[in-house]
């Protein structure tokens, strides 16, 4: 059996290897993304693994992968919005996903860029830059003080509302979907209500039709200004023209960004000396107490280590002829 999997990066190559020797499967690597300039590398292959933010390009990706004789397209990724579900299925290629790599990833980043928030960190650093050592206006919140608004509490949002209240804090969640399971540590309570009681106000729904745009102007105008928001969903879940607006009206003190709009003009890129395109990204980068990453949530060990083995345990039970573990329906 041989594998080739698309986009790899050096630091998924210990898995990988750990996976091809553990399974006597062959495993090929690239650092392309699977388009239709690159899909005929799969030519010999028994299946394929990708993972990117770009999408597949064009159709004929699909018809290639079918001609070569390819059962299925595994991502090693949650998200699957760059395949087109249609014309895999009409290739009968089966899509994997990987919908839960590490829950306690992104919690932790919640939990890391909160830390920084509220012990204002990022306005020490950029004062310290200067040689202005004061402590003035800067005092910080101890977070068994605080109360955490959770939007969307999943499998993410449901891991960091238990940390949260692990730390002491108050945890409220709004969510389409109560979970009785998740009620020990916090309180459900209507958009609205979470937005003005909320010191921090902590996303993670997954992207959908209700959640697009999921804070915009009249949200912002709800929030405390002294609040602190955190997104490490999805970028479009914030409206981020209105966030740019509501930071300079000083309607909130300070946001993590994780995921944005456009982001895939940057992620992963060194971009040093160019010009980014994204207006709105450049406006944010200049605000005090605003924390930019590029889609780093999911970025550990455990994480990286659970989309290799999944998404290649799905594809080699494809191969064999059974039954996968995550297909995308
Ligand atoms: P999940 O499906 O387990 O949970 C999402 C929750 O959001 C669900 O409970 C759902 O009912 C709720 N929800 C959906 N729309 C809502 C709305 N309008 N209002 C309130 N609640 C709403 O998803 P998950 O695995 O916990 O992932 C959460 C998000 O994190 C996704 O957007 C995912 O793409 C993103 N993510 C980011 C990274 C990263 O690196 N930053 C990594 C993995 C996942």
């Amino acid at each position: 059996m041989k594998i080739l999997m698309y986009s790899v990066r050096d630091d998924e190559m210990p898995a990988i290897n750990a996976w091809a020797k553990r399974n006597q499967v062959t495993v090929a690597t690239n650092q392309e993304d699977m388009s239709s300039q690159t899909v005929g590398l799969a030519q010999g292959y028994d299946g394929v693994v990708i993972v990117q933010h770009a999408a597949i390009d064009s159709a004929v990706v699909y018809q290639k992968l079918h001609e070569y004789g390819i059962k299925q397209l595994g991502l090693r990724s949650a998200g699957y919005d760059v395949v087109d579900l249609p014309a895999a299925k009409a290739n009968d290629l089966i899509v994997t996903n990987v919908p839960a790599y590490s829950p306690r990833s992104v919690a932790e980043y919640s939990l890391a860029q909160t830390f920084r928030l509220i012990r204002n960190l990022e306005l020490f650093d950029a004062r310290g830059a200067h040689q202005d050592f004061r402590w003035g206006g800067l005092i910080a919140h101890e977070i068994h003080t605080l109360t955490i608004g959770i939007i969307g509490a999943g499998r993410i949002g449901g891991t960091a509302a238990r940390l949260f209240h692990a730390l002491g804090a108050t945890v409220l969640a709004n969510d389409l979907v109560e979970n009785d399971d998740l009620k020990d540590v916090l309180t459900y309570v209507d958009k609205e209500t979470l937005l003005k009681k909320a010191d921090v106000v902590d996303l993670h729904p997954d992207l959908n039709p209700s959640s697009t745009h999921l804070l915009s102007t009249a949200e912002f105008q709800l929030m405390k200004p002294s609040a602190v928001l955190i997104n490490a969903s999805r970028g479009p879940v914030i409206d981020t023209k209105a966030l740019v607006t509501a930071l300079k009206e000083k309607q909130l003190a300070g946001v993590a960004i994780d995921a944005i709009e456009g982001e895939q003009e940057f992620n992963n890129f060194d971009l040093t000396g160019k010009t980014i395109k994204n207006q709105q990204f450049v406006e944010l980068q200049k605000m005090p107490n605003l924390i930019l990453t590029p889609h780093i949530g999911f970025y550990t060990n455990v994480a990286v280590q659970n989309m290799v083995d999944i998404s290649l345990d799905d594809a080699k039970k494809i191969i064999e002829g059974g039954q996968a573990t995550h297909p995308v329906e």
